[in-house]
């Protein structure tokens, strides 16, 4: 079918005159308790309905498993999903059990029983969704088994996994190429939250052979999350401040190594909150357990390292805190994208010091990687600082970097909402490049900075750096400012390391244009770091979730309280019976009767009958 001749919801045709197509809104209200299709979703739908090949690339909390599970509602027929994690499959199975749809996995922990079990339940016809590993799908036993039952689709989930070029393949992932061959009837479906373009054409290389699929991307922005960069002044009271004013909520603070784990997790415990460690020193039973805590209860902050954080989907993380500079911009986003996939109101902080910057340069350097690269490395960390420096809004910056120019400046990011003064700064840098090009363009930031405000150190003294015409013409300008004005100059190509040579610092694109005056120089003074007390203020002060009138807060609480209880009973996460968003609807519309409850947001049919007496017995009381 060509491009943009695609079906209309009205021209639903039932899939080879047997099985009944339902409305698919109406399923979506019906079974899940949402009224509205999330931006994306709709034509990837549309499109895996019509039985094309789909690659769809959403951000994270886009909505991706609605896309090959509303098909198999609409259908009445079956959705394979290739997962790549356990863990990611089971909670999958348990939200859809409690919304009533029929799920199961098939994966190498299941006990016999529980095998037993789903195949019964998939040779019946009953089961809608089945997750299944690629090497367990790829099995002929498997193969047989699917080419007698038809599925409706094969759902391919975290696609970039097949290709080389990601962050994350899996040899596994890219075997499924062979499922063409196999099922060659069966559509597929390959879905994503990160490819960029190499990445998206491996995509279909692989899992299309040839084929022309339509590629669907909702694009980058997760506007939800609000984006705050601060250099560290003193980031025990700065990590404190951030986590206080989300006080109550999940959140993760990612730290570089072993030992700042633990000493963040301590000097949290330390005041008052839930906070746990997590790192890959430990055995992984413990960080299972650690895991598994994290997404079951409700409020826990967990400090890790990067080991922490694939495959968890919990959905109500409310804020994520780099105490340590991430390692490039994908990994920042991949890292901050873990907050707020229920769309509701999330932060994301970033930390950074001079020594995270000299640290990761370091990294690079003793990588044992070829001299290429390094230089990729390298020129991947100026573009994350680029972000770290820039006196305009972070977001623009980001989706530019993903290649979405066409944003306006968000109101939801440090820069939007403190707009920071800018000076000229057209002398300082025409200083500093003088102090580097009378050098010889073999030193670092430092060793400028200490010959530009006239220090004496060693090495000054024995290269009589003390005697060129620069030395001490910088003084109006402390160390820190003169460090601020380097990264600038670096993000703004003014300087660049040199990075076949002993990583001093040269002249980049602009300098000569500087130098000669021809190009001025915009700086961004250096962000004074809020006070410790005006950071007890803002603590004071949470911008979570909406704001709930007193009385209906105390409702709310309760109702969280009660969601806690059942959901222990039953062994699930909290967020399996329902969503925060859920709990203040009802803890502000006060439902009265089961159908009025089911007029709420995220409360679908089952949940409606199965939870819902024991909520309105709650609102009554209340
Ligand atoms: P991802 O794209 O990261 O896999 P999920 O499929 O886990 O995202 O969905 C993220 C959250 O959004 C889930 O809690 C899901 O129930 C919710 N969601 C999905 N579609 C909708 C919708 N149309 N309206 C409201 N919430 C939705
Ligand atoms: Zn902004």
């Amino acid at each position: 079918m060509p491009d943009g001749d695609l079906l209309a919801p009205s021209s639903l045709e039932p899939a080879g005159g047997t099985r009944s197509a339902a409305d698919p809104k109406a399923v979506l209200q019906r079974v899940f308790g949402y009224s509205e299709f999330r931006p994306g979703q709709w034509p990837v739908i549309e499109a895996a309905l019509a039985g094309e090949p789909v690659l769809a690339i959403m951000p994270t909390g886009g909505g991706k498993s609605l896309c090959y599970q509303l098909p198999a509602l609409v259908r009445d027929d079956l959705s394979v999903v290739v997962s790549p994690l356990i863990a990611l499959m089971r909670d999958q199975v348990a939200n859809l059990t409690a919304a009533g749809v029929p799920a199961g996995t098939i994966n190498s922990g299941n006990s016999p029983e529980e095998n037993r079990r789903v195949f019964a339940a998939l040779h019946n016809g009953e089961l809608r969704v089945l997750y299944i590993s690629p090497e367990r799908l790829l099995t002929d036993d498997m193969l047989g088994r699917l080419r007698n039952l038809k599925p409706g689709r094969i759902a391919i989930d975290e696609a970039h996994c097949v290709s080389q070029w990601g962050h994350d393949f899996r040899p596994d992932y890219l075997r499924l190429s062979t499922l063409a061959e196999h099922l060659p009837d069966v559509p597929r479906m390959a879905l994503t939250a990160t490819a960029d373009a190499a990445t998206q054409r491996d995509i279909v290389d692989k899992l299309f052979s040839g084929q022309k699929a339509k590629v669907f991307i909702s694009g980058f922005d997760r506007p939800n999350i609000r984006l705050s960069i601060q250099p560290k002044a003193s980031v025990k009271s700065q990590v404190r401040a951030f986590v206080q004013r989300h006080k109550g909520a999940a959140g993760i603070v990612y730290c570089r190594s072993r030992k700042r784990v633990d000493d963040a997790a301590k000097a949290l415990q330390a005041d008052g909150i839930p906070a746990l460690a997590y790192h890959a020193g430990m055995p992984s039973h413990e960080r299972d357990a650690i895991q598994d805590r994290f997404i079951g209860e409700d409020g826990l902050v967990m400090c890790a390292t990067i080991a922490f954080g694939m495959g968890v989907d919990k959905p109500d993380i409310r804020f994520v805190c780099h105490h340590d500079l991430p390692g490039s911009i994908e990994s920042y986003y991949q890292e901050i994208g873990r907050a707020g996939r229920d769309g509701d109101p999330a932060e994301a902080l970033l930390l950074f010091g001079t020594d995270d910057i000299k640290l990761r340069r370091d990294l690079i350097e003793s990588s044992g990687k070829s001299p290429e690269q390094k230089r990729i490395e390298h020129m991947r960390l100026n573009q994350l600082l680029s972000l770290v420096e820039t006196g305009d809004c972070r977001r623009q910056g980001l989706l530019a970097y993903f290649g979405e120019s066409r944003h306006e400046p968000c109101g939801n990011c440090d820069r939007c909402l403190n707009p920071v003064a800018r000076e000229d700064g057209t002398i300082a840098a025409q200083k500093f490049l003088s102090a580097m090009v009378r050098t010889g363009q073999r030193f670092g930031a430092e060793h400028l900075i200490a010959i530009l405000r006239g220090e004496m150190t060693e090495r000054i003294g024995k290269l009589r750096h003390d005697r060129l015409p620069t030395y001490g013409v910088g003084k109006e300008h402390s160390k820190a400012e003169w460090r601020s004005i380097a990264r600038q100059l670096m993000a703004a190509d003014v300087v660049r390391s040199d990075l076949e040579g002993h990583g001093g610092l040269i002249p980049g694109e602009h300098a000569r244009a500087v130098l000669k005056g021809e190009r001025k120089v915009e700086l961004v003074r250096d962000p004074k770091v809020a006070t410790t007390s005006k950071l007890r203020r803002e603590a004071a002060a949470s911008t979570d979730e909406p704001v709930l009138s007193d009385a209906n807060q105390v409702i709310y609480e309760r109702l969280r309280k009660l969601r806690a209880q059942m959901a222990s009973k039953r062994g699930v996460p909290p967020y399996v019976i329902f969503s925060n968003r859920t709990l203040r609807e009802m803890a502000t519309a006060m439902p009265r009767t089961a159908d009025e409850m089911g007029a709420l947001y995220g409360v679908g049919a089952r949940k409606c009958k199965e939870f819902g007496p024991a909520f309105l017995t709650a609102l009554h009381e209340a």
